[in-house]
């Protein structure tokens, strides 16, 4: 299981999506249902009337129908197209937004950042902050994290980004500026877990730490917007 891809045709389009579905992205958008052609006389933004001139087209990324004035050609990496496909005039504002997330916030995340990281799980009363690389995988759906110091024993097991229920802003008390984020998760056993991440206010990487702390919380909206879009049968797990 893992890294295995495989070519898509979809109605939509020709997309790249793993093998196994459970190897999805948390950042990948379900595609919509499309409002059937029967059911729509006029464009949903424009309301010009359709007809044998004036034909009707489906947003990719919503599913409503537009007339070609109304839509355009834009990449929807979030659906995993090769190409970029039809998107009506809202959707393709959303997706361009998105566009930086995908451009810088996703590569900072991957390249991976030097933080301070705070485990409650351990079972030590004294928890102290460790310096760790922290670095989003390849599938973009776990954080790793991986020991500066060889000699330290503390290890923390990988984050599912879709796991985390809560990312909570710390700042210091001085400037508004954020400091450092919260995590609020479950693991694997599905228990409760809390990990907090800080800059390190002396480190020459500071604004490095910051881009990346930024680009996480930008991340976890995304991923809440493609929970809320999931298919509920998609989130329960069928047990044998
Ligand atoms: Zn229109
Ligand atoms: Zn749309």
């Amino acid at each position: 299981m893992g890294d295995k891809n495989l070519l898509s045709c979809t109605k939509s389009g020709v997309k790249i999506i793993p093998a196994d579905e459970n190897d999805a992205s948390p950042l990948t958008l379900p595609e919509p249902t499309w409002i059937p052609d029967k059911q729509i006389q006029s464009c949903s933004l424009c309301q010009t009337k359709f007809d044998l001139f004036n034909r009707k087209h489906h947003c990719r990324r919503c599913g409503t129908c537009i007339c070609r004035k109304c839509c355009h050609n834009r990449p929807l990496p979030r659906m995993c197209f090769i190409d970029p496909v039809l998107q009506c005039n809202l959707c393709s504002l959303v997706s361009t937004q998105e566009d930086i997330f995908f451009d810088e916030h996703l590569k900072y995340l991957q390249q991976g950042s030097v933080l301070n990281v705070m485990n409650y799980d351990v079972s030590d009363d004294n928890v102290k902050a460790v310096p760790m690389f922290c670095r989003l995988s390849r599938s973009q759906r776990e954080i790793l994290f991986q020991c500066e110091k060889k000699q330290t024993v503390n290890v923390i097991e990988p984050i599912l980004l879709s796991e985390i229920k809560e990312m909570i802003k710390i700042s210091s008390h001085k400037h508004s500026n954020i400091t450092g984020i919260k995590l609020l998760y479950d693991n694997a056993s599905r228990e409760h877990q809390t990990c907090t991440m800080k800059v390190s206010p002396t480190s020459p990487q500071q604004h490095h730490q910051l881009q990346w702390l930024d680009a996480l919380l930008k991340a976890f909206e995304l991923v809440q917007e493609t929970k809320k879009l999931m298919p509920a049968g998609n989130t329960i797990e069928i047990q044998e």
